[in-house]
């Protein structure tokens, strides 16, 4: 084994704008509908839930947006995020393949999405705002918002998905820690949440409900807005600096990737990794092949339909085209918490339908299996979420051993799973289900889809 194994950036290195896909995308997006009349919504129609500044962001069109100062030097506790080479991986696979890795496991959440929660805290606090309300699925995202809210002095309200608020108590624990206040979804404190757990008491929880019982509060209070951990276009915005950083360091390893994988939830850290690789391409540059990979048993990307569906189960939320597995789905209580979601980010979905990337899905036991040899062969234990990209990574690294071909293969390793070893003991007590999702619930949720002409 010889060569570099770790790419580090300069702190001046750091990015100095996001990435915007929007800018170079052949065909733009579908427009967003008003849940109700179905038109186009315009600005004025987000404003109950988020600061006018994100809206913008939402809607963009230009190529860079100008990270704030105050968010570069908060952005500085973790960032710029390392890459590394993973030489002893690829010699575990006996391949000729070269496999990068990059790690957003070092900031204080332990994940990614800290790079959006600074910025919507931020933005949030300029425009007078006091208290956040959100949802978490596997804990990441609360705690994110959580630590964003302690920097920014806002008061932050986290409904967790009731499985993960029962499977991962420390989560809370970290969430409280940071200040704020955690609820188990469905709960009692929404006329949603009361709803949902009259017609089933121990109702397992989705993120679908948990943004509604979000925005069901943001929405009564002036000093009140909501933030959302993935999905939509200004969050998928934010976490281009994990790409942007990553294309310096490829430099630096005198590399650059033939294939890019990273796992998708609602598609945020895939964006992060991806969408510069892909507008770099659309803009000239060399195309590599883009893989997200998603689990077997919420498979948006591979077994939904694109179209229009509300990203809630309340249906309080605008209407975005995107794969979705229909509102009303409840995915199965598999491990990775922070993949459960009914619906695909609509740039990402727009991206597929471009053609411009492709999409996998993987069993948890396949998923496991992955981020144990990880683990045994890098020393990172990658959370849940992130072991899909690691089993995207390694089956690109077989097919190249298959082909003989020493391609370059970049990943997203997006977090850490310290908070994650009941899921692994499970595994190894092969305990772990090869959770699937009931067909005729799938059928019945996507044959609930709105009908909805798509404006010309
Ligand atoms: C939240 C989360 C995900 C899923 O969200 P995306 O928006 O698809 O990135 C994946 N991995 C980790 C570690 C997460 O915390």
């Amino acid at each position: 084994m010889s060569g570099q194994t770790k790419f580090l950036l300069q702190e001046s290195q750091m990015p100095k704008a996001w990435y915007n896909l929007q800018a170079d995308l052949p065909k733009p997006l579908p427009a967003v509908l008003h849940p109700g009349t179905h038109q186009p919504v315009g600005p004025d129609d987000l404003a109950p839930l988020f600061p006018m500044e994100l809206i913008l962001q939402e809607v963009s069109t230009e190529r860079e947006i100008d990270i704030p100062e105050p968010v570069r030097e908060i952005y500085q506790l973790w960032r710029p995020a390392p890459l590394f080479r993973a030489h002893r991986l690829e010699k575990a696979l006996g391949t000729p393949a070269k496999i990068f890795y990059k790690y957003e496991g070092g900031s204080p959440a332990g994940s990614h999405k800290p790079n959006t929660a600074i910025p919507q805290a931020f933005y949030n606090q300029q425009a007078g705002i006091k208290r956040l309300t959100t949802e978490t699925g596997a804990g990441q995202w609360g705690t994110s918002l959580s630590f964003a809210g302690s920097l920014f002095d806002l008061e932050v309200l986290v409904f967790q998905v009731r499985v993960s608020y029962d499977q991962k108590p420390y989560r809370r624990a970290v969430m409280e820690t940071y200040g704020a206040r955690c609820l188990p979804s469905p709960s009692n404190e929404t006329v949603y949440g009361r709803s949902v757990l009259a017609q089933r008491p121990d109702h397992p929880g989705s993120l679908g409900i948990a943004i509604s019982e979000a925005v069901e509060l943001a929405v009564q209070r002036d000093d009140t807005k909501y933030a959302l951990g993935s999905v939509l276009n200004h969050v998928l915005l934010h976490q281009t600096v994990i790409g942007l950083e990553a294309m310096e360091q490829m430099q630096m390893a005198d590399a650059w990737p033939d294939v890019v994988v990273g796992c998708t939830g609602g598609g945020s850290n895939f964006a992060g990794i991806a969408f510069p690789f892909i507008g770099h391409g659309l803009r000239g540059g060399p195309k590599p092949r883009i893989v997200a990979v998603e689990p077997a048993a919420c498979p948006s990307l591979t077994r939904g339909k694109y179209a229009y569906d509300y990203g809630d189960t309340a249906h309080m939320t605008p209407l975005t085209k995107m794969h979705t597995l229909g509102s009303t789905f409840t995915p199965p209580g598999f491990h990775a918490g922070g993949l459960r979601y009914h619906g695909m980010a609509p740039m990402v979905s727009h991206a597929k339908e471009l053609g411009l990337m492709e999409a996998v899905a993987y069993t948890q036991n396949q998923c496991f299996e992955a981020g144990v040899l990880f683990a045994r062969t890098e020393g990172i234990v990658p959370a849940p979420e992130a072991n899909h990209a690691v089993k995207g990574a390694i089956e690109e690294a077989l097919r190249c051993k298959r082909e003989g071909k020493s391609e370059t293969i970049l990943f997203g390793l997006c977090g850490h799973g310290h908070f994650d070893m009941a899921a692994y003991q499970k595994y190894f007590a092969g305990e772990l289900k090869e959770e699937s999702y009931d067909e005729k619930e799938l059928a019945m949720a996507l044959s609930g889809l709105p009908s909805v002409a798509e404006p010309a």
